[in-house]
């Protein structure tokens, strides 16, 4: 575990190192001396520094006491002459003074003040006013006298501020007038100022100088006096003092170096210095030899340490020889003698523990494999460094191994060569190789598999399953040269649309497979009839192109077309029934295409339409004229749209009848344009246009919620009319609004029947479908099945959703007045309905044989211009009413 080693931790591993320890000890002790020299060295310049001091203080001090007591005596030399002659007057007084005042002075002034008053002076110019002045009128000069008469000493005083503005000492000297018999006569005060400043020039007392002096003793009061120059020591600072004795009392005069007293001597560094050389000279030749001492500890340890690593490898190797297999070998080329360890026995098929040599070796190797092996070791003893081989070694029991071997030439300290390698068999090695490239082979040859698997998806997609024709797809590619590289869209191009004819009306009528052999058998027709270097592709349910080149043959493009228009009218039989099939073609040149891909088809399409409009089964060119249609549909487009915004769909409603009694039963209402300029327009004009724009269910929706309208404008108007019948388009059935739209409609359902085409709800696979009609029946409306007979109807989807009522188509209606047969078809609709409890309409009754043929057959409702033509809502009421209203009167009459 490692953890955190402390800083105290590792000097101290770092001091107690064993190799660290002489040094270590011999330093300490030089540090040792060097303290203990330091500290003496400081003691001895300390006591020196103080008596230094000392002897400058003293030399003060005496300077101060002989400037004082001088100056004092000069002033007492002055009294003994008064008391020699006590009547002194000013003038005798100030030749003395002035006689005094020549020699060496620090006096300001003298005064004389005989009886106390202040009367000699001098010099008197500048102490005048003193003249004359009575010491005992102030106090403090007062007792100062009285203290120097009584005591008959000379008085000290200050310093002090004097009237003067300067500082000074006062001495006072009081003189006695000798009498006879020793007795003496009190004369007086004689006072003399002492300069301050003076004082303290003449003795060296200006600041200057490295010592600092301190006074004590104002009034000559001694050490325990008052401090009147200089600083206050503390007792710490440890002053030098002297005491000054004046005479007249005393001073005491402290003195300190500036700065304070110095801790370290000057003379320090010599002794750090000396200290310092001599921890070099015994700390290195100790600390290398601790170095040294390491250094051989630790190849010492190193030494142990690779002796043991040694071992370990060895153990390892062996270790890693015995779970590897390795069999290790030496050949000793001059003795011809091949060391073999136990491993390289056991790989060879050897049991005897024996010298072996070059032929026990060669006799093993499989006789196949014999000669290169040879020569790859002939290799190495030859000279090349290297030898590396590989080969079959036979075993005693025949089991073939392979082995693998690595050597290299090596030579004794004598120059002796021998070959050292290893030996390990690989025979599961070689097993697995061959192996891999077993299962490579497989795997190559699958993915060969699958490429062909892919090609043919990928045609599946460029294909037709049905009629194994090229799709729609491949049908663009070729024409946006995506596949067919030589191919060129241009005027040499010629696209021919087939659409077939009469293909729903089989498939409804027997089924999806008969639909289905009914296209593969167009795609065998038209196989037959084009050349090799054309196309043939299948692009929807039963439209088919043809792409054409018509640089060779120019009329290539119209007998093509007659060519499949023939052949595909000819009926083709199916499980025994014969089918009537058609073709409706339509023909683009590449030269109106402008080398556009879209535009050839679309004129192609284009064509076609022309062609189915034209009656079928025949051909178009795609012309200008016909891009003229194109363009009007789009104006129709554009004018269906705008029609539908204002609303100008209206509902024209036509009558339905009892069968029996002819009277009004109902009416269907059906979709009309009120067209702002062409007047009124049948579904024909807008029905297909609006289908695919779409908007079918939007024209639916209108009608029912104007037709609702209507139906109550009627009743109001007093009109009986049961329900009214709206179509309802195959779009709209689907849409997963309708339900909703219809709720928001104000109107009684059960007066409300939806037509539907039969081919819409028989596509129950719709689930919206089928939700849509559940709803509208649940919500009370009746369900029509329009055009029935029409559509391939089953009975069972019939019986599935059970309408109210079916309408027969007039194509089933018009024939039957002259066919017997068809009357017979009519009758088993009838029939059917009848059975399952479903009412019977019958539309399409244009006269009234129609409508005596329809009642006999047992219809229960008839539709059609016998009875009325469809009309407007006006119209329709102003006709019916009329009647219903005499009808009315007859029959209550
Ligand atoms: P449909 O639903 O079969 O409507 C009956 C059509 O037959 C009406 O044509 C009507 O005028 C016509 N007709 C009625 N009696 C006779 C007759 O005795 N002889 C002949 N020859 N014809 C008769 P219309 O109004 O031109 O409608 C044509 C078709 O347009 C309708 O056929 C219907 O499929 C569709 N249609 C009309 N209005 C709407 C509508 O509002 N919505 C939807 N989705 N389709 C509508
Ligand atoms: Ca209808
Ligand atoms: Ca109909």
């Amino acid at each position: 575990m490692t953890g955190f080693i402390s800083p105290t931790r590792k000097l101290s591993k770092l001091v107690f190192n064993t190799a660290n320890v002489p040094a270590f000890v011999a330093l300490m002790v030089i540090l040792a001396g060097a303290v203990f020299a330091e500290n003496l060295n400081c003691k001895i310049y300390q006591q020196r520094a103080r008596a230094e001091l000392l002897h400058s203080t003293n030399l003060i001090a005496s300077r101060i006491q002989g400037v004082v007591t001088s100056n004092i005596a000069l002033v007492q030399g002055l009294a003994s002459t008064i008391a020699t002659e006590p009547d002194m007057d000013q003038q005798r007084f100030a030749t003395l003074a002035k006689s005094l005042f020549q020699g060496d002075h620090q006096l300001d002034n003298i005064g004389g003040a005989p009886n106390l008053v202040m009367s000699l002076m001098y010099p008197v110019s500048r102490n005048r006013e003193e003249i004359g002045f009575d010491l005992r009128t102030d106090p403090a000069q007062r007792a100062a006298a009285l203290f120097a008469r009584d005591t008959g000493k000379t008085v000290l005083a200050g310093p002090m501020k004097l009237n003067q503005g300067q500082e000074g000492f006062i001495a006072r000297i009081p003189v006695f007038i000798p009498g006879s018999q020793g007795a003496q006569t009190f004369w007086g005060v004689l006072s003399s100022i002492i300069s301050k400043d003076k004082i303290y020039s003449a003795v060296g007392l200006d600041g200057s100088g490295d010592i600092i002096f301190a006074l004590h003793g104002k009034n000559a009061s001694g050490p325990a006096g008052a401090l009147f120059l200089g600083p206050e020591f503390s007792q710490h600072d440890k002053p030098v003092k002297v005491e000054i004795d004046l005479g007249v009392g005393s001073w005491e005069l402290s003195a300190l170096p500036k700065g304070g007293w110095q801790t370290t001597a000057d003379n320090a560094w010599l002794i750090r210095l000396v200290a310092g050389l001599a921890a070099l000279v015994v700390v290195i030749p100790f600390s290398i030899v601790g170095w040294l001492f390491r250094e051989r500890s630790s190849l010492l340890g190193e030494h142990i340490r690779s002796r043991s690593c040694l071992a370990r490898i060895t153990e390892r190797l062996e270790l890693a020889l015995e779970t590897s297999q390795i069999g290790v070998w030496e050949f000793d080329v001059r003795e011809n003698v091949l060391h073999w360890d136990p491993r390289m026995r056991e790989l060879y098929g050897y049991s005897e523990d024996r010298i072996y040599g070059y032929t026990d070796w060669a006799d093993r190797i499989h006789p196949r494999d014999r000669k290169k092996a040879i020569a790859d070791f002939q290799d190495v003893l030859d000279g090349n460094k290297m030898y590396y081989s590989e080969y079959r070694v036979q075993m005693p029991n025949g089991r073939n191994k392979t082995i693998r071997t690595i050597g290299s030439a090596t030579f004794d300290e004598h120059g002796v060569k021998s070959v050292l390698g290893v030996n390990w068999d690989i025979s599961a090695d070689v097993n697995q190789i061959e192996l891999l490239s077993r299962a490579q082979k497989d795997a190559e040859h699958r993915y060969l598999e699958l490429e062909i698997a892919k090609s043919s998806i990928e045609s599946n997609s460029l294909h037709d399953f049905l009629t194994e024709l090229p799709n729609r797809r491949y049908l663009d590619e070729k024409l946006q040269g995506r596949v067919d590289f030589e191919f060129k869209l241009d005027a040499t191009i010629g696209l021919l649309k087939i659409d077939l004819d009469g293909f729903k009306e089989v498939n409804d009528s027997l089924g999806h497979a008969a639909g289905d052999a009914m296209l593969v058998h167009t795609a065998n027709v038209l196989r037959g009839c084009v050349r090799k270097e054309e196309f043939i592709a299948r692009i929807g349910g039963d439209e088919f192109v043809v792409v054409c080149k018509t640089a060779v043959d120019a009329n290539r493009l119209e007998d093509l077309a007659d060519d499949i228009i023939k052949q595909l009218k000819k009926p083709v039989d199916y499980q025994g029934r014969e089918c009537q099939l058609g073709a409706s073609i339509g023909i683009a040149h590449g030269a109106s295409a402008d080398g556009n891909a879209d535009k050839l088809l679309s004129h192609a399409d284009l064509a076609l339409y022309k062609s189915k409009q034209d009656g079928k089964g025949c051909k178009t060119f795609y012309t200008g004229r016909l891009h003229q249609i194109e363009i009007d549909q789009r104006t129709l487009a554009d004018d269906i749209m705008r029609g539908i915004e204002n609303r100008e769909f209206v509902p024209y409603f036509q009558g339905q009848f009892d069968a029996r009694t002819h009277i009004l039963c109902g009416a269907e209402a059906l979709a009309r344009w009120e067209h702002p300029k062409k007047g009124i327009l049948p579904p024909s004009v807008f029905l297909d246009v609006a289908e695919s724009l779409n908007v079918m269910g939007t024209i639916d929706a209108m009608i029912l919620e104007k037709a609702i309208v209507e139906l109550g404008i009627w009743r109001l108007k007093g009109l009986k009319i049961p329900r009214i019948s709206v179509n309802v388009s195959p779009k709209r059935l689907g849409d997963k609004d309708l339900i909703n739209h219809i709720k928001t409609l104000d109107f009684d359902p059960s007066s409300v029947t939806f037509e539907l085409v039969e081919s819409t709800f028989l596509d129950k696979s719709d689930a919206m479908v089928a939700w849509n009609i559940d709803q509208i029946r649940n919500m009370g409306m009746d369900i029509e099945i329009d055009d029935f007979g029409t559509a391939y109807a089953s009975i069972v989807s019939l019986t599935q959703l059970l309408p109210t009522r079916l309408k027969i188509d007039r194509q089933l209606v018009s024939p039957t007045v002259g066919s017997k047969s068809r009357r017979e078809l009519v009758q088993s609709i009838v029939d059917i309905g009848h059975s399952l409890d479903i009412g019977v309409v019958a539309e399409g009754v244009e006269t009234m044989q129609h409508a005596t043929v329809m009642r006999e057959l047992g219809c229960d409702i008839l539709q059609g211009f016998a009875f009325a033509r469809p009309v407007s809502s006006q119209d329709f009421l102003r006709a019916q009413l009329p009647q219903q209203k005499l009808r009315n009167i007859f029959k209550t009459g």
